[in-house]
């Protein structure tokens, strides 16, 4: 990037749970960055309600740990019932165990997280149009008092959720499609005697009814919606009707906080980068919120692309580090939009063969606890693996190439920088690449000796935790990092010529 551009921030456009994130972290990383939301301040609007362990972590890591933990309800598990019979409970352990807290919470904690390092939210503050010009974007924003004026930015990072201005300039496609049943939202008092510390999910011919204990003694309830339904014809009596009719009887609704009724979708955009414009969160991806993912991803969308984006921005690396935001976390979105539709689908089932199978599924796999081991460490976020295209090797020491670095290890490594791990007992070549990391790459990389049985190996962590390269030989770990941080090591040797010409003068 050339100077003048480099001193440029990073515009974020949308302060939603994506948008805060991806300032918080760019801001981490010493990048400047201005943060815009059309709105005239927080949404109050209920909203998502699951923070799964992979997203708590990174909220920890920049300090909202005490704050979360006072506004959230850990979870137990999920029930399926089906036609009031339990068919199936997935249990969570304490590494997958999700914490419940309503939107404006966790977005609370996260902007709180913002002022922590220094950053703030311009509200009413629109993004009305931009254009790219090569090393730069210049865009119009539309300020409080209803001025427009035009600024330059780095990047354009596009949070603007799920009706984008930024993916409607950029003229992406949002592909997928609606369903055909709409959905009702509530968060109401319940009178019942069921365990407020799970979700509960009753599937019935008659339509799917999900509730949810909620942090402050209430309760989400979620039902689908006869076709042709709007907000006009829904009350608390109609969902109450809704409740009775797919439920399993005796839960009496009173006093409700929110009551909505809403489409769903599940689409995809067909890139999330066109040049120096990115698409994070529902701007990017939208699905139903089975299984609880939407803002979720969002949030480990902007966390994936803030620390790539900041070392670009730094000069650090080089621009096509910026392109792996758009593989990896485009698989994730599309394996996320899958899983959802695949279980909005599965509660939707009417015909009884159908049902039977389903059931008997569900019952089988609950019995095996393969929900358990398998699907919900994905939930958590504990199970994205990403192909990093980089990794020399197989499994080494507990890391597995692309994917998270083993917990405790993960707790103590600094995410704002790269991880040289290097286990076992390290012979000379070892030594002498850990020495040449001090020496050259100092700045962006710690160097971690891990006495763990086993061959010794070589083992490059990103800061977000993902294992990038797993190396038995100096050789080759010295060639991807050489190859990942040239323009540091490019300027760092012209630096050392410079300073030998001077001195030899
Ligand atoms: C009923 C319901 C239940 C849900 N349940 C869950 C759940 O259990 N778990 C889960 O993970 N997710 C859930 N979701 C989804 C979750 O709410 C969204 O995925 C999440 O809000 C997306 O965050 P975001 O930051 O990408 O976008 P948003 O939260 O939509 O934020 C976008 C922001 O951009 C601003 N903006 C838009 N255009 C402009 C512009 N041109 N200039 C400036 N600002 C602009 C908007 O004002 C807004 O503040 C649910 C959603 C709904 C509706």
């Amino acid at each position: 990037m050339s100077g003048a551009a480099q001193a440029l921030p990073v515009l974020v456009t949308g302060a939603g749970p994506a948008g805060l994130t991806a300032a918080t972290e760019l801001l981490r990383r010493g990048v400047p960055v201005r943060c815009v939301d059309r709105a005239d301040g927080p949404s109050t609007l209920s909203k998502a309600l699951g923070l799964w362990p992979r997203t708590v972590e990174l909220i920890h890591r920049v300090g909202g740990r005490d704050l979360l933990a006072a506004r959230a309800l850990p979870q137990s598990q999920m029930r399926y019932y089906s036609d009031g019979k339990v068919i199936a409970d997935l249990r969570y352990r304490a590494a997958t165990r999700p914490l419940i807290c309503p939107q404006p919470d966790i977005e609370a904690v996260l902007r709180a997280n913002l002022v922590r390092v220094g950053g703030t939210v311009e509200w009413s503050t629109e993004m009305l149009s931009f254009e790219q010009l090569g090393d730069r974007v210049r865009a119009r924003l539309r300020g409080p008092d209803g001025s427009e004026h035009e600024e330059e930015f780095a990047y354009l990072v596009g949070a603007d959720g799920a009706s984008s201005t930024v993916r409607a300039r950029l003229g992406v496609g949002f592909e997928g499609s609606t369903y055909e049943l709409r959905f009702v939202v509530a968060d109401v008092r319940v009178d019942t005697a069921f365990d407020h510390r799970m979700t509960h999910y009753f599937c019935s011919p008659r339509g799917i009814l999900v509730a949810c204990g909620l942090p402050d003694g209430r309760w989400r309830v979620f039902t689908s919606a006869p076709q042709g339904v709007s907000q006009d014809d829904i009350d608390l009596a109609a969902v109450q009707r809704l409740v009775d009719e797919r439920g399993p009887g005796g839960i009496r609704l009173s006093d409700p906080d929110w009551i909505s009724v809403f489409n769903v979708h599940a689409r995809h955009a067909e890139t999330t980068r066109v040049d120096r414009a990115f698409l994070i969160g529902d701007a990017a991806h939208i699905h139903s919120p089975a299984g609880g993912q939407g803002l979720n991803t969002g949030m480990n969308d902007a966390h994936n692309l803030a620390w790539k984006l900041a070392l670009v921005w730094h000069g650090r690396v080089e621009e096509p580090l910026l392109d792996t935001y758009v593989s990896e976390r485009g698989e994730v979105a599309r394996a996320v939009v899958r899983q959802a539709d695949v279980q909005t689908r599965l509660w939707l089932l009417r015909k009884p063969h159908q049902v039977a199978l389903r059931d008997n599924a569900l019952r089988l796999a609950s019995g095996l606890r393969l929900f358990d081991l398998a699907y919900i460490p994905w939930l958590a976020g504990l199970r994205t693996r990403y192909r990093t295209g980089t990794t020399g090797g197989g499994r080494a020491a507990g890391f597995v190439p692309g994917a998270l670095a083993p917990r405790r290890l993960r707790g103590e490594l600094d995410d704002l920088r790269h991880t040289l791990v290097v286990t076992g007992a390290p012979d000379r070549s070892a030594r002498e690449l850990t020495g040449w990391c001090a020496d050259r790459l100092g700045e962006v990389l710690d160097v971690r000796t891990e006495a763990r049985r086993g061959r010794p190996a070589l083992i490059l962590v990103r800061p977000d935790g993902h294992v990038d390269t797993i190396a038995r030989d100096a050789r080759a770990m010295r060639a991807r990092l050489t190859g990942l941080f040239r323009p540091l090591l490019g300027a760092g040797q012209e630096s050392r010529e410079k300073k030998a010409k001077a001195h030899t003068a």
